[in-house]
């Protein structure tokens, strides 16, 4: 939505090149939003006003996730895409 930034999104991303380049897991654009994707649907969403930096959606101390719980989310998203890399372009004849 324009005018509007979530917080959580830039910091799932930072976490991602942070953290990835010490795993030997595929590192593509492909994977790298199937991770963003997989870390940010378990994590609360951030969004505050970009052009003002007003806070629209502020989350209290007792709620904020911590850094390392996402931290640990994103690490869990990396292993999970990582061994399975590539899912959403194959054909899924598995089920
Ligand atoms: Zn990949």
């Amino acid at each position: 939505m324009e005018g509007l930034t979530n917080l959580m999104e830039e910091t799932v991303l930072d976490k991602i090149s942070q953290l990835w380049p010490q795993t030997k897991f595929c590192q593509c654009d492909e994977c790298r939003i199937d991770v963003a994707a997989y870390a940010l649907n378990r994590l609360p969403p951030r969004y505050v006003h970009s052009l003002t930096g007003v806070m629209l959606h502020k989350f209290d101390a007792n709620t904020t996730q911590t850094d390392a719980e996402i931290t640990a989310t994103v690490y869990q998203a990396m292993e999970i895409i990582g061994s399975d890399p590539h899912k959403n372009s194959k054909k899924s004849d598995d089920q």
